[in-house]
Order: structure tokens, then C-alpha cells, then sequence
């Protein structure tokens, strides 16, 4: 077996609600660690799933997901060809590190980010190389990333909106760091959280994908389009990477529920604004308070914030005793808070005005 693999500890998921409720003894326990959507699912996904045809259960499904696959491309307006789908962006990041890394490569990515991408490196036996954001800002630290480049770096992983920090970065300041990066190195820009950026009108870097042929984007149905169980992701890129891709991959990733749930989802936009435009208030609403309290955090375009707070697990603690689960461990002395519903918000900031004060 791979050496490397020996020494990997393994990914920790969500344990289910209902477990820590019972270990807790919990009547109500809402969790704000994942970044789900709290707003739930689209009701069209519940219409499509009910009329699927079950009678298809004993058939393979749809290896290509034809169906929501050009309706992505049509909305995106990019080719078929261009796109890969995998069984959430797990997979897609999975099959990324896979393909295009090999023993003894290095990956550049922001410390802290999103845990996956160093995890996968590790697997094939690569080294990551950590650069660490703008303290102030929480931003990424282009230049540092730059300097870091070496003949060995083979994938530099930028989020954006940044998971945890939330901070995001807009596309020309993102083209104008690629354009810098040799060829080789692909670049994946992962906008898990794209739909969540209101601070600007056009945030992707969509547009600037064709001109940048080592630039890979990410997309997943988890977040702002509620569909986090049915698990699809999917990636945007260059026809030539995405045949590797797709030859690579298993045949049938995607499941005939999940492609019709996230094409139901992929029709329902006004499901999607109204999830952004209520967290976008809420996400407001945090803001104030923590600026108001003196507690440090970064301005968010996501669905979650990052705060600092002197006495984070004990902070984190209270307040799953009284039924909000946040995330912690993603940096010392941080928490993330996934933006719940208005109502929820407030409790939570009551509860820490509480403690603050005791
Ligand atoms: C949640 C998340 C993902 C993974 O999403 P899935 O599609 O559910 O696998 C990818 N990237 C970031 C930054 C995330 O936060």
C-alpha cells in the first residue's frame, strides 16, 4: 500500500443530529458547523423526486448526466465538453489530486482553508505548502503565493469566497495572480460559496476561464442550493483536462435521484435568491454585533462567519448546551458559524452577550 497513506488520520464527518442530541440530551439542536442551508430544499426537488420513475431502480443511471449536464452548460454558457461531475466536489477534488499530482509534488494553498485539499495531496504523497492569509483582512495572500512557486508545484488550491474565513477575493485580482503562474500549475478557484457574494454583481471568475487554460473552477449543489445529502459538485475547465477527467472517474458517480434533484434545483433560482438575500441580511446583522462587541472576524461574502473569541471552546460549549453547534478546530481561538435563520441569530447573540458580560 501507498506508505503515505499509513499516516493519514481520517476525516471526521458531521455526526448526525439526532446522535448528538441524544448523547447530549438535547431537545432542539440546530447545527451552524457544516454550512448547510438552513432554509432547507427547493420544493421543486421534492416534486421531481416524486415523479421519478422507480421502475428505473434495477437500470444504471445516466453515466454522462446528460440532462443537467447542458442545462449547466446553457446557463453557464460553456460547452458540454467543459464540464466534470463528481459525487459532491469531494470526489472532484479527490479525482483533481488524482490525476494531476504525483509523488513528491508540492500544492500551494491559504492557511487556513478548506481541509480537503491538503488531505488529498497527502494521499498521493505530495507536500503542502502553506501560505498564511492577510491577518488583517483575512484575504489570500497572493504575493507570499507567488514566491512559493517551485518546479515541483503542481496545484494551487484557491477558495473563493475563502472556507473558513469567508473572505473573497475578486476575479480580476484572481486573473491577475494566474496570469503570473507558470503554465504548469493548474490553478482550481473553488466557488463552493460564489452564489453568496453580494458585495459585487459579476463575482465569479467564470468569465475569465477561457483565457487561462491551467485554470479549473468548482462548483457545488451543497450550499446555497440546499442539496448537500444528495451530494453533486461539479468542475468547469478546459475540454482537453476534463476528457483526463472524465476517463478517470467512475462511470456512474452520479445517481439518477441526485442528477434529478440538483436539475429540479438548478430551475428553482428563486429558491437559491431568496436563500442568499436572507442570509445576506443576517450576515449583516453579525457583522454588527460582532463590530459592535469588539470581537474580531473577517467581512464574510459567505454563508458563514469567522470570529476570534478569548475563551473559543468554552464560548463553543455554551452554546451547544443550549442547542447551536458551531465549528471549531479550524484555527485557535477562531470559530466558524454557519448564518442561520433571523430567529436563531438572535438567540445565539444573546447567549454570547450573556457570557461576555459574566
Ligand atoms: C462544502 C465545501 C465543499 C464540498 O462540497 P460537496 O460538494 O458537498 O462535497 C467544497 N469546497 C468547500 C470550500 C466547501 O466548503
Amino acid at each position: 500500500m501507498k506508505e503515505q497513506v499509513k499516516g493519514i488520520e481520517s476525516y471526521v464527518p458531521e455526526e448526525p443530529l439526532t446522535q448528538v442530541k441524544k448523547r447530549l440530551g438535547l431537545k432542539k439542536l440546530v447545527r451552524l458547523s457544516a454550512n448547510e442551508n438552513p432554509f432547507g430544499t427547493s420544493n421543486e426537488v421534492k416534486n421531481a423526486l416524486l415523479n421519478w420513475n422507480f421502475s428505473e431502480g434495477n437500470r444504471y443511471p445516466d453515466g454522462n448526466a446528460t440532462q443537467l449536464r447542458q442545462a449547466i452548460a446553457t446557463k453557464l454558457d460553456v460547452q458540454p465538453e467543459n464540464l466534470v461531475f463528481g459525487v459532491g466536489l469531494d470526489e472532484i477534488i479527490m479525482l483533481l489530486s488524482h490525476i494531476f499530482l504525483e509523488k513528491g509534488d508540492e500544492v500551494l494553498l491559504t492557511k487556513p482553508t478548506f481541509s480537503e485539499y491538503a488531505l488529498h495531496a497527502e494521499i498521493e504523497g505530495c507536500k503542502v505548502v502553506e501560505v498564511p492569509c492577510n491577518t488583517e483582512t483575512g484575504g489570500h495572500s497572493f504575493a507570499g503565493m507567488l514566491a512559493k512557486i517551485t518546479a515541483k508545484t503542481k496545484i494551487i488550491w484557491l477558495c473563493n469566497p475563502n472556507n473558513p474565513t469567508g473572505v473573497y477575493e475578486k476575479p480580476a485580482a484572481i486573473a491577475d495572480f494566474v496570469a503570473q503562474v507558470p503554465a504548469y500549475v493548474l490553478v482550481v478557484i473553488d466557488e463552493a460559496y460564489i452564489h453568496y457574494v453580494t458585495d459585487t454583481k459579476a463575482p465569479s471568475f467564470l468569465p475569465f476561464l477561457d483565457k487561462y487554460p491551467n485554470a479549473v473552477l468548482m462548483r457545488t449543489f451543497s450550499k446555497a442550493y440546499g442539496l448537500a445529502n444528495y451530494r453533486v459538485g461539479y468542475a468547469v475547465m478546459a475540454a482537453k483536462l476534463a476528457a483526463y477527467m472524465q476517463a478517470v472517474r467512475l462511470p456512474y458517480n452520479l445517481n439518477a435521484l441526485s442528477q434529478t434533484a440538483a436539475l429540479a434545483a438548478l430551475n428553482d433560482q428563486k429558491f437559491v435568491a431568496d436563500s442568499v438575500q436572507k442570509t445576506e441580511r443576517e450576515r449583516k446583522a453579525w457583522e454588527k454585533f460582532l463590530t459592535a462587541a469588539n470581537i474580531k472576524h473577517f467581512h464574510s461574502q459567505a454563508n458563514f462567519i469567522f470570529f476570534k473569541y478569548p475563551d473559543a471552546p468554552g464560548l463553543a460549549d455554551m452554546l451547544l448546551k443550549n442547542g447551536y453547534q458551531l465549528r471549531r478546530g479550524l484555527a485557535k481561538d477562531w470559530l466558524r458559524l454557519t448564518i442561520g435563520t433571523a430567529a436563531d441569530g438572535e438567540k445565539i447573540r444573546e447567549l454570547i452577550k450573556t457570557q461576555k458580560r459574566s
